[in-house]
Order: structure tokens, then sequence, then C-alpha cells
């Protein structure tokens, strides 16, 4: 079975997985697993494989000794990338400006692009780098491909893509919206045309990655006309730890007024605000579990997120001027059912009604949760980037 390493690399973290790119979306991948704590103390590598957990606990230096030690676990338990048929790896990579729209073979001038573009994204460039510069020289024979979180947006109109601020600022700090989560977008719309048995490109859709990260997208015959996530992932929607849409002028005041720093409202806004800034929990089952408690904070944190998220469909919906369909993907759009009721409710004048008992059934499945006469299909698509990073791997790599 040919199979691709997918990775995922972060300042301390690396997430792995051997995925058959043939298979099911909602089938386990061939093995998966976590090397955490990188650089600190006490590091920790997780493995999966054939139903077994497998640990390992040591300081892990950098991330060519993290990975190093994740391939001696794999090989330990007959997985190790020479035991199988690896015929690509695959890299995630956060940002790929404006220089990047599809994947691409990796070479040293395509490291040299991505280094070119860390002033955009400074946390995540950095780390998809010392991943893919590790995984070159571990596995030197065969080929590395990056995949954009931003590349699905790259073609975006320039009324959506451009930001109404001084041009010139703009055009020399690259300010502008490049969009995040865009082989989930992709990946799900795509598979909305199947179900729907029609070319993506005679299709309308909206949408909702909602995770812990989240983001919308408005997709014409194929192509996104526009997105919540900006030039960083801190825009848009409501998430579990980020604001979301802000006034930008919250920032000069908290820096002028209360004397936070810059670093201050960094991270105040990507990792103390959101869903947790206000309800003090990020994850949706513990909301809901504390609104059925009728704590207010509960109520408050997910009124506004769901507020909010109903302003960007209903702004799509404008913009698309004709929607065949509407999809929930990623954490929470796939499992919490009233998230799903809730964004859509007493939208039928639009042609929008969700089916109670559809919307109601849990399952790992594509699923249709709109009534028979609704005009505009809901659906739930459980969303697998890293099946679609190994797809584009292979497909590349022949
Ligand atoms: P990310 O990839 O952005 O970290 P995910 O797409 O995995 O996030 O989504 C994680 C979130 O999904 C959790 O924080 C939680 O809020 C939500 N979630 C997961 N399972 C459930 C569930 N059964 N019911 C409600 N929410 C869930």
């Amino acid at each position: 079975m040919a199979l691709v390493l997918v990775l995922n690399s972060g300042s301390s973290s690396i997430k792995f997985q051997l995925v058959d790119p043939d298979q099911h979306a909602t089938d386990d991948p061939f093995a998966s697993g976590l090397v955490e704590q990188i650089g600190e103390p006490h590091g920790r590598i997780t493995l999966k494989h054939n139903g077994d957990k497998h640990v390992l606990e040591a300081p892990i230096k950098d991330h060519s000794a993290g990975l190093d030690l994740a391939f001696n676990l794999m090989s330990d338990v007959g997985c190790g990338p020479t035991d199988v048929d690896l015929v690509a790896v695959g890299h995630r990579v956060v940002h790929g400006g404006i220089l990047f729209s599809k994947p691409e073979i990796i070479t040293d001038e395509i490291v040299d692009m991505i280094r070119d573009l860390i002033p955009l994204a400074p946390l995540h460039n950095p780390a998809n780098i010392d991943g893919i510069d590790v995984a070159r020289s571990l596995l030197p024979n065969i080929p590395h491909v990056a995949v954009f979180d931003t590349g699905f947006f790259n073609g975006m109109p320039p009324a959506a893509a451009l930001y109404a601020i001084d041009a010139q600022t703009a055009i020399n700090h690259g300010v502008r919206r490049y969009g995040f989560h865009g082989t989930s977008h992709e990946y799900v719309s795509q598979k909305v045309a199947t179900l729907l048995g029609k070319p993506a490109e005679d299709i309308n859709q909206i949408t909702l990655h909602l995770g812990n990260g989240s983001s919308c997208a408005a997709i014409q015959g194929g192509q996104p006309i526009d997105t919540s996530m900006g030039m960083t992932p801190l825009a848009g929607l409501v998430m579990g730890t980020r604001s979301g849409d802000i006034d930008p002028g919250i920032v000069f005041h908290l820096h002028r007024t209360a004397g936070m720093s810059i670093d201050e409202i960094d991270t105040l806004l990507n990792k103390k605000s959101g869903v947790k800034g206000i309800a003090g929990v990020n994850d949706f089952r513990e909301l809901r579990s504390m609104t059925d408690e009728g704590n207010q904070d509960a109520w408050l944190a997910y009124n506004i997120y769901i507020h909010q998220l109903r302003r960007y469909i209903g702004s799509y919906m404008i913009a698309l001027g004709r929607v065949d369909a509407i999809t929930f993907t990623a954490g929470v759009g796939e499992n919490a059912d009233f998230v799903r009721a809730d964004a859509l409710d007493n939208l039928q004048m639009y042609g929008i009604i969700i089916d109670p008992e559809r919307n109601k059934i849990r399952s790992d499945q594509p699923r249709l949760i709109s009534t028979d006469d609704s005009t505009v299909q809901v659906w739930v698509v459980p969303t697998n980037e890293e099946l679609a990073i190994a797809r584009y791997a292979k497909q590349l790599a022949s």
C-alpha cells in the first residue's frame, strides 16, 4: 500500500500521520502521532498504530531530534518510514502569501520562498521550515510536497482580498486578506459538489469550518470569493480562544490607556479571548454543560459566537446571490448539533430549513440535515486535511 507521511510542524510540536491517499475520509490513518514539548526538559511522543497506543518520554532538544525519535518509535512497531511503501511526504505550510496558489514539490528555491514569507507568519512559517528541513534530511530520496493553508484563497477578487488602508503601506508590507484553512474549505466544498452530483463550477456554497480555530468561506462555482480570516488567522468568527473581528481601535486603546504592550495585546486577542475569554472554557462540550446549568457567562459567550456566525452567513448569502449548499465541518461543526440549529434558525424565508431529527443524528459520515423542501441544502461533512494533503502529495510526486 502506497503511503504518504503528512507532517504539521508547530513551534514546539510535530503532528504526523501515515496516510493511504486512497482511504475513505473517515477511515483511521495507517499510523498517527504527536511529538510534544520540543525544547522543554520533558518531551513526549505518542504513536497510534493498529489500534495500539505507544508513548515515549524523553527530552527532545529540537525538531530534528523529535522527528528522529518518532521515526525510531515507528520502526520499533513496524511502521517506520523505511518499513512501508512511502511515496511522498506532505508538509502543511501555514502561509503561502501571494506566492503560492497550489501545492508545490519542495526544492531549495521553494524553501527560500517560504522563508521570505516569515514576516507574514512569524510563529508558523519558521516551524514549518524546521519540519521541512529535518524531514528532507532524514528522507532525502522521497519527494516532499508543501501544501499551503492560504493557497485556495489566493485568487480571491480584489474587493474581498484588499483592505481599505493606505495602498502603498499595504503593498510594502503585504497587508491583505490571505485566508486560512484553505485545504479544509477546498476539500469540503469539492465533497459537497460530489454529494450534490454536480460539477463544483455549477454550485454556490458557504462552508463553515468551526473548530478551535474557525473560518467560513463563500465559494462561487468552485472559486472562493470571500473568507472570514484575514491577513492573520485572528480575524473573522469568534473562536475558542481568539477574538475574531474587533474594532482595530481597541488595540490602540489598550496600548495607550491600559499600558499593555503589543505582545500582551497579541496574547490577549489570540489566547485569552473568544469563547474562553468570556466563559472561561473553549471546549463546546463544557460550554454546553455550563449553559444547561444556566451559567450566564456561558450563555453570553455562546450568544456572541452565534451572532457573529450568523452575520457572516448573511453577508455571504448576499455576496453569492444564490446559495445551493451550506456545510458545517471541523470539531464544532461536525459534532455540535445545537450550534448548527442556532446558526441557521428562523431562515425559512431564505429557503433554509434544518430538519431537527436529521440534525441530531450522530455519524462520522457526510449527511444532509436540511428538510427535503429546503431550497438550500445544509450538510455536515467531516473534514480531513491530512488526507487532502496526502492526495496532493501523491499526485505531485507521481
Ligand atoms: P482544531 O483543529 O482547530 O484544534 P477541531 O476541529 O479538532 O479543532 O475542533 C476542536 C473543538 O471541537 C473542541 O475544542 C470542541 O469545542 C469541539 N468538539 C469536539 N467534539 C465535540 C462534541 N462531541 N460536541 C461539541 N463540540 C465538540
